[in-house]
């Protein structure tokens, strides 16, 4: 790797550029839009991705995400020999898991209700469960969705688990592809999205998926708002066929004013914020890859171009 180039947050270049430049000294570590000559880089690291800015780095080999997931880089613009690197580290790992433990306790300890309560001058106590008596389901068993586990399972959460390939997980009694889904789902007191966003996985919160979930049961969704059919999920909560959702991500975002997800009585929002990538931790994840392209490792993260995940 010769020069690599950083677009986005000027703050976190000038760090990641003081760091790289001190752990790696023959990096040649450029923030933008200080490019130099685009023949000499090799690496990109980028949130989206600018076409005019791809198409004159004819030497590009990596890509680097910012981000967990990839979904929001046009990845039709690079040539198909580019490699592409999601970001994995501790400060994303950590946030989600802690994210996704906060909202599942507030569901189980009927937070949301709680809230309306004391808005309406009303003493109004509920049953309280023991955590052994819901069952949390996590779709996506990766990176993070293993992560929300390993915080679920020691607060005595039952936790159930789904992906595409059949996977165990400590603490999780795990599920596989369509043909488990609906004996996944039929379990679920709150069901946690972590999945990426492919063709496969557009659209999948909707009306036939809350179908088969228990009556009165409550929606994570962390992972995209592509994942989501806004509409359905109006519908499952005004017929109670879902008590509450916590979204943390949406479609488009932010929201328009007056969306509909801003008042709803049933939904809690947050903007994008449940998994963070933190640009002193995530920095080491970056020199790890870098150290590892240069001696021909496989990369931390690394894609299938052709699977989208
Ligand atoms: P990952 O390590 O790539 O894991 C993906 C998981 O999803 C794997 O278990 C995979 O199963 C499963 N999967 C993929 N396609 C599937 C399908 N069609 N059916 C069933 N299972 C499927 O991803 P990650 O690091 O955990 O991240 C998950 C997502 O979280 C990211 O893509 C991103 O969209 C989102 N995210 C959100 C935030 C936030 O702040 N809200 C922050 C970071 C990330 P197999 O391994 O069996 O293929």
């Amino acid at each position: 790797m010769t020069a690599i180039l950083h677009t986005g947050d000027p703050e976190r270049g000038a760090l990641w550029q003081q760091i790289v430049t001190r752990e790696l000294p023959d990096i040649d570590f450029r923030c933008w839009p200080d490019a130099g000559d685009p023949a000499e880089i090799t690496g990109l690291i980028a949130w989206t991705l600018d076409a005019e800015l791809v198409a004159s780095l004819t030497n590009l080999e990596i890509l680097f995400s910012i981000g967990a997931g990839v979904d929001q880089l046009d990845l039709s613009l690079l040539p198909p020999h580019v490699r592409v690197v999601r970001m994995i580290e501790t400060g994303i790992t950590n946030t989600m898991a802690e994210y996704v433990a906060m909202a599942a306790l507030a569901l189980h300890r009927d937070l949301p209700s709680y809230v309306d309560s004391q808005r309406s001058g009303m003493w109004a106590p509920r049953d309280v469960l023991l955590t052994a008596e819901r069952t949390v389901g996590v779709m996506g068993l990766g990176q993070l969705g293993r992560a929300a586990i390993r915080m679920l399972a020691p607060l005595g959460f039952r936790v159930a688990g789904w992906s595409r390939s059949s996977t165990d997980v400590p603490g999780a009694l795990c599920f596989a592809d369509d043909a488990e889904r609906d004996e996944f789902l039929a379990q679920c007191d709150i069901l946690v999205c972590l999945l990426p966003l492919t063709d496969d996985t557009r659209g999948i919160l909707d009306r036939s998926l809350f179908a088969r979930m228990k009556a009165g049961a409550s929606l994570i969704n962390v992972a995209r708002g592509g994942h989501l059919v806004q509409d359905d999920l109006i519908e499952a909560l005004d017929s109670g066929q879902l008590r509450y959702a916590f979204l943390d991500v949406a479609q488009p975002e932010p929201l328009p004013e007056g969306h509909p997800f801003y008042s709803h009585p049933s939904i809690m929002l947050t903007p994008h914020i449940a998994g963070v990538t933190r640009k002193e931790t995530a920095v080491h994840a970056l020199i790890d890859n870098l150290r590892r392209a240069r001696t021909g490792e496989p990369l931390e993260g690394e894609i299938d171009r052709a699977r989208g995940y």
